[in-house]
């Protein structure tokens, strides 16, 4: 599978430094525009380090729904991140 940047469309590589904003969008750091939209930038890294991570602001989100039906009762800032991703895996994604 490759994912290509939004920007110059060229495929990523694994050693290539993106950047990750909160709508879950990967770039090369070259191609992102930090002067307008450095407040959209989630985490900066190597593509290998960032593939299949997901945006805080969407980590919170999914805690946000997990909390709704938890068998636990505990609050979303109880949830830890890999059980966000254990149930998106599970729902096929
Ligand atoms: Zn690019």
């Amino acid at each position: 599978m490759s994912i290509r940047c939004r920007v110059c469309r060229v495929e990523l590589k694994d050693e290539d430094i993106v950047v990750l904003d909160d709508f879950n969008i990967l770039r090369h750091k070259r191609c992102y525009d930090f002067e307008y939209y450095d407040h959209l930038v989630d985490s900066v890294g190597r593509l290998e380090d960032l593939q299949g991570k997901l945006p805080r602001f969407m980590l919170e989100v999914y805690k946000e729904v997990l909390a709704i039906g938890d068998p636990k009762n505990r609050l979303p800032e109880e949830i830890p991140d890999e059980e966000v991703y254990a149930s998106l895996a599970f729902l096929g994604n």
